[in-house]
């Protein structure tokens, strides 16, 4: 049982005679009762803290509650400052892009005949660089867009959607099986097309050169009711080092360098998941290789939409 001053959290639902004893005597002895408020959407506040204090005591808490509100919004105003500021500049890089992307198409066209060997290859490295920051523009567009897109929340068939996933990647010569039946679920159907192909399409990429990629799809029953959906490859794997940190923006693993890669994929990926109210991660899989994961927690068959799946609109990630 907590005492008035061990600060320890009291949960409201663990209010019990002895406690509310213990509550009233310290409240008439001067104690005050000090509430830490959490929100999990914006406007509606959750006790999840609450302590007595001594008077001073009481003041010196609540003026670190507020010093520490105070810089976390102050961080928070400054994020999404960088995150708008982020996503302005890719926009306009788009344009500019685009039309160097022309230009050099343009010297390819009308200077085929006259380019010597040397020019040719300067204008391949420029092509491939220009790919590159394209790719790299697209992904921090993409990486936004994950948070910030409202999302359209539907019942998808699952098995269709792998289905559409893997025919996109049929001409990579890889092989990519389902494992099994595919339930319905619940969820965005163009993210959830984004974690899939994004799952898929590194299986096969992280493949070495000369192997035929392997890639196993499974969709389990998880708990609470939730599903679990597996990519599994038979790939180059992920240092166990690596693996907690793949899912961070721009963290490649030690034994990618020689695939092309902006490491956000995952990291979209995960933002994506998150807002599903599901969680991401990869083990290593048995034999060989990564085995990729995600759950998706579903709504009760008759209740309304999970809540972190509740507020929607309709858009998608581009
Ligand atoms: P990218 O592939 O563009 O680098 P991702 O965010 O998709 O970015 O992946 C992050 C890193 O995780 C990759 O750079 C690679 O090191 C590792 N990775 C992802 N998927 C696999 C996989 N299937 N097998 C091995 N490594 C992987």
């Amino acid at each position: 049982m907590s005492t008035p001053n061990d600060h320890t959290p009291v949960p409201k639902a663990a209010a019990t005679p002895a406690r509310t004893a213990i509550s009233a005597a310290c409240t008439a002895a001067g104690y005050i009762a000090v509430s830490l408020l959490a929100s999990a959407t914006a406007g509606a506040a959750d006790t999840v803290w609450e302590s007595l204090f001594p008077p001073a005591a009481a003041v010196a808490v609540c003026w670190a509650g507020y010093r520490w509100n105070r810089e976390r919004r102050e961080q928070q105003r400054r994020e999404s400052e960088l995150r708008a500021l982020m996503t302005m500049a890719s926009h306009d890089l788009k344009s500019p892009l685009a039309t160097a992307t022309a230009h050099l198409e343009m010297l390819r066209q009308d200077h085929a005949e006259g380019l010597g060997d040397d020019a040719g290859q300067q204008l391949s490295g420029m092509e491939r660089a220009l790919g590159r920051i394209n790719r790299l523009v697209e992904d921090l567009l993409c990486y936004a867009a994950a948070e910030q897109a409202p999302m359209d929340l539907r019942p998808v068939a699952l098995s269709d959607l792998i289905a559409d996933v893997i025919a996109d990647h049929a001409g990579d010569g890889s092989c990519v099986t389902v494992d099994g039946p595919s339930p319905s679920v619940v969820a965005d159907p163009e993210l959830l097309r984004h974690v899939l192909d994004n799952l898929i399409g590194n299986a096969i990429k992280y493949t070495p050169t000369g192997v035929r990629a392997r890639v196993v799809v499974a969709v389990r029953a998880a708990s609470g009711g939730a599903l679990r959906v597996e990519v599994a490859d038979r790939g180059i794997g992920i240092p166990e080092a690596d693996r907690p940190k793949v899912f961070d923006a721009f963290h490649r693993s030690a034994n990618s360098g020689a695939y092309r890669g902006t490491g956000l994929g995952l990291a979209i990926c995960r933002r994506i998941v998150e807002r599903h109210g599901g969680r991401i991660g990869v083990d290593e899989n048995p034999g060989g290789g990564s085995r990729f994961w995600f759950t998706l927690p579903q709504p009760a068959p008759s209740g309304p939409a999970a809540p972190a799946m509740a507020a929607t609109a309709s858009a998608a990630v581009k």
